[in-house]
């Protein structure tokens, strides 16, 4: 569904919006190995969403001293508004 853009790359590729979808597992370390190469081949080449995780975590890091896996769900779904608002969806 799109996600086969160009013809050779060797790992999946994702789009800004799939990874918002999938930065709470990549900080969780809830991903595979080729999730996690895929999430960082993407911030690599993408200043908006390395700008978009470093606020992520310094958020997180200011509303909870406490480990991420407790950040609440609300909490997790408004940063992940927050950014969708940011931009038209790809
Ligand atoms: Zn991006």
């Amino acid at each position: 569904m799109g996600t086969e853009g160009k013809a050779g790359s060797v790992v999946k590729r994702f789009t800004c919006g799939e990874l918002v979808e999938v930065v709470t597992a990549y900080l969780d370390d809830a991903l595979d190995e080729p999730g996690r190469a895929a999430v960082e081949d993407h911030l690599a080449g993408c200043a908006d969403c390395g700008r978009y995780l470093d606020q992520y975590r310094a958020t997180v890091r200011a509303l909870a001293d406490q480990p991420r896996e407790q950040l609440s769900r609300p909490v997790r779904d408004r940063l992940t508004a927050a950014f969708k608002a940011r931009r038209p969806s790809a």
